[in-house]
């Protein structure tokens, strides 16, 4: 048997940076600034000016930040947030965090992102904000959302923990919704070196507020104006992230580059191949293709060393910690078929043009 394929390979993507990484982490080091600091507020700078956006908060997970936009939409209790049941369970915990109801829509069958069709029926009186996804990497349809938030003046936030770099329509995403919340959890487009997220808004108020929730609730030290959180960013978090920063451009070529090929390997095999709309430039966190056998192909890949999985194996609406909100099999048809037939491949700029080919050969032997 060949090498295997590793699903990620984080020191593939280490090695070459290595010295500035080291660098940066012994200047945070020398200065002790281990909760914020310069270095954190440099990157704040450098990844709103990433994202075309006039404020960034960088926070200890994507968790919190999208903890605290919903809180500066004044989220709370018996209040219903509109979103996808087909997610990392992270964007429901924020609703629920807040003491509000997560009110799943499906998805669309094409690109596995919340369906613009189905939000309108879902909106009642309670319904505080609309919550979409930019799952694996793929921008949702923002417009026709955006359109139905206009008409029933609701605010739409956005959840790009995935989608760092992704564009809608040749504008890179942030700044669609009012906020927009990034997770850089090791495994993500740009990962810390451990966990970290941040908020992104145009708006200095929603800025101002934030920073204070972050921080405990304060702008005055020990003085505290209403409940708060420690959500601050850790100095070396903010020190790594901004050396990275300076190579994810390089890193989405690489991502691109993988997804060109998979298409081009994988093209005419019975896999359904993801798909990029015309108003999408996918930011290819994921490579996810589905078969109904999907268990079968994933048990060949396992036997020949590529690294594979299954994003997402369950949709929220039957997850055990949301059996309170009374959902059944069937409620969101084309998000349970989905999580029955997904299957991502390994993707990741360092990805070889002979590691893809193994890839592709492997899964074609399985059809053949
Ligand atoms: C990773 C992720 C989160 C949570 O981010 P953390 O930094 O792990 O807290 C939220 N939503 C989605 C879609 C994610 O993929």
């Amino acid at each position: 048997m060949t090498d295997p394929v590793p699903y990620l390979d984080l020191k593939a993507q280490l090695r070459p940076i290595r010295g500035e990484i080291d660098a940066a982490i012994a200047r945070t080091l020398d200065n002790c600034s281990f909760c914020l600091g310069p270095d954190v507020a440099q990157f704040e700078k450098d990844f709103a000016k990433y994202c075309g956006a006039e404020h960034c908060l960088a926070m200890n997970s994507g968790t919190s930040a999208l903890h605290i936009a919903l809180l500066l939409l004044g989220v709370g209790s018996g209040d219903e947030v509109i979103t996808t049941p087909y997610t990392f369970i992270a964007t429901s915990w924020a609703i629920s965090y807040c003491g509000a109801k997560p009110v799943y829509v499906d998805i669309e069958d094409a690109t596995f992102n919340l369906d613009p069709k189905l939000v309108e029926r879902a909106i009642t009186p309670r319904t505080k904000a609309v919550l979409p996804v930019h799952l694996y990497g793929q921008p949702c349809d923002l417009d026709p959302l955006l359109a139905i938030c206009q008409k029933h003046n609701l605010p739409l936030v956005e959840d790009a923990a995935q989608a760092h770099g992704a564009k809608y329509k040749g504008k890179t995403i942030g700044t669609f919704g009012g906020i927009s919340c990034f997770s850089f959890y090791p495994a993500k487009n740009l990962g810390a070196a451990g966990e970290g997220g941040a908020l992104v808004t145009n708006s200095p108020e929603f800025a101002a507020h934030a920073r204070a929730l972050r921080e405990h609730g304060s702008t005055k030290r020990y003085h505290h104006d209403e409940i708060g959180f420690n959500y601050r960013m850790e100095g070396i978090q903010g020190a790594v992230l901004g050396v990275k920063l300076k190579h994810l451009e390089q890193w989405q070529a690489g991502r691109r580059r993988v997804a060109q090929l998979y298409h081009e390997l994988l093209a005419g095999t019975p896999l359904r191949l993801p798909v990029e709309p015309g108003y999408a430039e996918n930011a290819w966190h994921l490579y996810t293709v589905r078969h109904p056998r999907r268990d079968e192909l994933k048990a060949h890949l396992d036997a020949n060393g590529i690294g594979n999985a299954v994003h997402y194996p369950m949709p929220l609406h039957l997850q055990k910690a949301y059996a309170n909100l009374g959902h059944k099999p069937g409620d969101f048809a084309v998000a349970e078929k989905a999580s029955r037939e997904v299957l991502s491949l390994p993707m990741y700029a360092e990805l070889t043009e002979a590691q893809i080919q193994r890839v592709a050969a492997v899964v074609r032997e399985f059809f053949a």
